[in-house]
């Protein structure tokens, strides 16, 4: 028996469109699940489907604000209705507004919050019954280096990210009697669109991520693959509650 396979399984990724929700959704993808990539952009969702298709002939996208619990029912039913049942999933989607903490406004502070955090709360509240009925499922959600470290330019990301650990373990003691694993992913700094914007607009994060990270470079959304087949599968059953830094060093080094 191979602890990795994934081919019974069915799996939703929020934010899967593009960047690191599109690196988890290829292992997972790769590993044998049927796939449900979900996000605003109806085209970037297309052309996920299409590299996702190379790999596994059942994909579907599914078009999602995850602010909105609505919108969020209808995604879980169109998962459904596609595969019939459930087992994994991902609470990728994420956004941030760099500023400094007194410049923000409250509607600022909420995009913030409800696109990283509430939007877990809301999806793992979805995928609960399914979950629950079937037998068991995994939950991964996207944290952050920031979900432990501050930045002065992260004051609503940062809050949304270490609610996202705390989330987390709520939710794996809650519902480790239903078969139910809840981990954490503490990503480090992965190039992708959410960091490409980041390194134009915060003057010196390029060098100084590479600086402190001992893997010498940057991550590739291909970098969180890995983890991601792991935690979604049977290799992790006895692993629940964690917050695991996916970060080539950078959260280990002392100076
Ligand atoms: P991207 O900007 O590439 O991806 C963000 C994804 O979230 C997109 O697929 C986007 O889809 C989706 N999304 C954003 N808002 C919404 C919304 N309201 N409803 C539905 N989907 C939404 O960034 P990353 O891949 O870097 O980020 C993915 C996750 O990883 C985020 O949670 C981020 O905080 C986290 N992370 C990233 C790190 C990095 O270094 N890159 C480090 C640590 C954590 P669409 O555009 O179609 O709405």
């Amino acid at each position: 028996m191979n602890p990795f396979d994934l081919s019974s399984k069915v799996a939703l990724v929020t934010g899967g469109n593009g960047g690191i929700g599109l690196g988890m959704a290829k292992g997972l993808a790769s590993a044998g699940a049927a796939i449900v990539v979900a996000g605003r952009d109806a085209k970037k969702n297309a052309a996920a489907a299409d590299a996702l298709g190379k790999q596994s002939p059942r994909v579907i996208s599914v078009q999602v604000d995850v602010r909105d619990k609505v919108s969020c029912q209808k995604m879980f039913d169109a998962a459904i209705k596609a595969f019939g049942r459930l087992d994994i999933l991902v609470n990728n989607a994420g956004t941030n507004i760099r500023k400094q903490p007194q410049d923000y406004t409250l509607e600022e502070w909420h995009t913030v919050i409800d696109t990283n955090l509430t939007s877990a709360f809301i999806c793992c509240q979805l995928a609960y019954p399914v979950m629950a009925k079937a037998g068991g499922g995994k939950v991964i959600n996207i944290g952050s280096m920031m979900s432990t470290l501050g930045a002065a330019f992260a004051g609503p990301y940062g809050s949304s990210k270490g609610g996202i650990v705390q989330l987390t373990r709520s939710l794996a003691t809650a519902w480790g009697k239903d078969n139910i694993q809840l981990n954490a992913v503490l990503p480090g700094f992965i190039d992708t669109d959410l960091t490409r914007t980041a390194r134009k607009q915060v003057t010196g994060l390029d060098e100084r991520v590479t600086a402190r990270t001992p893997a010498g470079r940057w991550g590739t959304p291909d970098d969180l693959a890995g983890i991601a087949v792991f935690l979604a599968s049977s290799a992790s059953d006895f692993v629940t509650g964690a917050a695991i830094p996916v970060d080539g060093g950078y959260s280990i080094q002392a100076g």
